[in-house]
């Protein structure tokens, strides 16, 4: 068993999980979001944003447009702009701008600041919150008198499975 591959510290989604589930909860969570803030979860938007959890890799517009054009025929893109922003804006989804891309968040209920690591190989984007990075980079700008704006960090990398899984070997030894 790969339990070093399979422990808390690893956020990468495990091959092969129950991704439905994933995409149920997502679902699930934005119906409740949107109905305590009196907005409206339109058939469109609930529809982005599942295609949105399609995976943990985060999608673009335009990807997003054809797979919509592909179900229900030609989408003008500034309906699909519009139901990201209004996504982006509830914070049911983040945008990563390296990527120009989308990718669902886990924990939409209250506002917070997104640390993504990106794998460059999966292309899985895993959202991480850690109090200390928040701090050390609220603290950084704040000594140079800099007002940050866009508070999302984007790292870019090779998650612990991608970079090969000879954990199962050291983990035998
Ligand atoms: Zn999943
Ligand atoms: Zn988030
Ligand atoms: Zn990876």
């Amino acid at each position: 068993m790969s339990r070093a591959m399979r422990n808390d510290t690893d956020p990468f989604p495990a091959c092969g999980h129950d991704h439905q589930r994933c995409v149920r909860a997502a679902l699930q969570r934005a119906e409740a979001l949107c109905a305590r803030r009196g907005v409206r979860l339109t058939e469109l938007r609930q529809r982005v944003l599942e295609l949105v959890w399609q995976s943990h890799a985060p999608a673009g517009a335009y990807q997003i447009m054809e797979m919509l054009a592909g179900e229900r025929g030609r989408v003008a893109p500034p309906t699909v702009y519009r139901a990201l922003d209004f996504l982006a804006e509830q914070g049911l989804v983040h945008r990563l701008d390296s990527l120009s891309a989308f990718v669902g968040c886990a924990a939409p209920g209250a506002p917070h600041k997104a640390c993504f690591l990106i794998c460059t190989s999966c292309r899985n984007a895993v959202e991480i919150h850690d109090a200390e990075i928040d701090a050390a980079l609220a603290s950084c700008a704040a000594s140079r008198g800099f007002s940050i704006e866009n508070e999302t960090v984007e790292l870019a990398g090779t998650c612990a499975r991608c970079q090969g899984s000879d954990t199962d070997a050291s983990a035998r030894a």
